[in-house]
């Protein structure tokens, strides 16, 4: 099949205008112009994008689909008072709401032009299984929490049960054609104020023996590194008034987020770490050489209050940057090109406030950060990230607007576009999410059943639509 638009962005290599990719038994064959793809393959099906780019999809390096019926949720607010609201609110729900909240987030990815996707969940087989519904690549690291020692060998024997349920629901999803599993299991200590460091050295041991990788929130929050340093500030009143803890068999550790996860040998290349805003000169060195990539999620960062990520730092030690829409909970949608203009605001604010004077980012940078470095953060960067040979058949056609006569289409993208500009979406090949009826999608999108569940969730939330 011959996918044909106006302009053909690779991210690996330079536009091209009036080009296609050749698809074959799920794999991208050939990139080229439209003109030449035509003469050499007379007589195959095409599908024609006028006024489109065809792109990789898009990698989410970090969000939590099963928390999509939150959206809405949160308005601007710190930390301490985002996380208390996301405890309370949770427990108006009953385990089996996780599912259409999800399988409803899976969706709107495909919709927003994400193919792949490194997600956090509490209930990782509900997001695996969402996932699968909808198509979609996804590595699904279950959630492990614990500050108490004691229970430790309890909590890692219940962790190990579901995560060899986990495994089995992605060992029967489908395989990519480079017979890479579109559904991944993966291994999340949840963070370091709700994960003792004994608690994510077991958790990063497991991960090792059982060959899998690791996800974890690390230094999202000044109120993280404050109840890590002295055991107050927003987070311990956070727990005091939702009752979780006492802070009896607790005592701060006195040490910075990043030093923490690193005393307890969790960092490492296969190490995915999400946010890490705030950090020091030795964590940022300390990250550089464990060889973590980062996860960057700027609009949650902005909407909790957070400070903007060090990104250009990190790209000056060479650590690998991925963009993320975190969770429904801390933002307002899973539009990748809002996250792309939301980086670039980021990195701007620190050249602004001379945090770093060299730090502005590119268009280009970003819309690597949303497909191929989000593809080598999670270790897929051989498979998705970018229109070249031989690659899983990932991609997407999105309306290009001219973003106020931008130069190149990459400018009028990241400047103008919006997921309600993405036409088409394609995984290993298959179209799983299509804007119009002709070109393959269904009449109503998502089904009616997948809207009627993920409804029922938010009536309980109290939230509508
Ligand atoms: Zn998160």
């Amino acid at each position: 099949m011959l996918l044909l638009a106006d302009w053909v962005i690779p991210v690996s290599s330079a536009p091209l205008a009036d080009a296609g990719v050749r698809v074959m038994d799920g794999r991208i064959d050939e990139v080229g112009p439209a003109a030449q793809l035509r003469a050499r393959y007379q007589g195959e099906e095409e599908r024609t994008f006028p006024g489109c780019a065809l792109l990789p999809g898009f990698v989410n390096s970090h969000s939590h689909l099963e928390l999509s019926a939150f959206r809405g949720f949160a308005r601007p607010s710190g930390f301490g008072r985002w996380m208390l609201n996301l405890l309370m609110a949770r427990r108006k729900l009953d385990k089996d709401d996780y599912g259409p909240s999800a399988l409803w987030g899976a969706y709107e990815a495909a919709r927003c032009g994400i193919t792949s996707l490194g997600d956090t969940a509490y209930d990782g087989l509900a997001v695996a299984r969402a996932v699968a519904a909808a198509g979609l690549r996804a590595r699904v690291y279950q959630e492990v929490f614990g500050l108490d020692d004691d229970s430790l060998p309890r909590t890692m024997e219940r962790y190990e049960a579901v995560m060899a349920r986990l495994r089995e629901e992605a060992d029967a999803a489908p395989r990519d054609p480079g017979g890479l599993a579109l559904v991944e299991a993966g291994v999340s200590p949840h963070a370091p104020y709700t994960v003792s460091v004994r608690l994510y050295h077991e958790a990063a041991r497991f991960a090792r023996r059982a060959g899998l990788r690791v996800a974890t929130h690390v230094a999202e929050s000044a109120a993280e590194v404050q109840v890590l340093a002295r055991g107050s500030g927003p987070i311990a009143r956070a727990y005091r008034l939702a009752q979780l803890w006492t802070g009896a068999s607790w005592a701060p550790p006195r040490m910075r987020p990043v030093e923490y996860v690193a005393a307890s040998g969790a960092l490492s290349p296969e190490t995915l770490v999400i946010h890490a805003v705030e950090v020091d000169a030795g964590e940022v060195g300390m990250l550089a050489r464990s060889g973590a990539p980062v996860a960057h999620c700027p609009r949650s960062n902005a909407r909790l209050h957070c400070a903007a990520a060090p990104v250009a730092e990190y790209l000056e030690a060479g650590i690998t940057v991925g963009l993320g829409t975190d969770s429904l909970s801390s933002n307002d949608s899973l539009d990748m090109f809002a996250e792309m203009r939301a980086a670039l605001a980021a990195a701007e604010s620190r050249v602004e406030t001379g945090a770093s004077p060299g730090g502005r980012l590119s268009p280009e940078a970003v819309l690597r950060m949303a497909t191929i470095e989000g593809a080598r953060a999670l270790g897929w960067e051989e498979a998705t990230g970018s229109l070249e040979t031989g690659k899983s058949a990932d991609i997407i056609a999105v309306r290009v607007r001219d973003g106020g006569g931008a130069a190149s289409p990459v400018d009028g993208l990241v400047g103008a576009a919006t997921a309600d500009d993405v036409r088409l979406t394609m995984v290993a090949g298959r179209v799983v999410f299509a804007a119009t009826a002709e070109s393959g999608g269904p009449e109503v999108y998502p089904p009616a059943s997948i809207l009627e569940g993920y409804q029922a969730v938010r009536r309980k939330l109290g939230l509508k639509g």
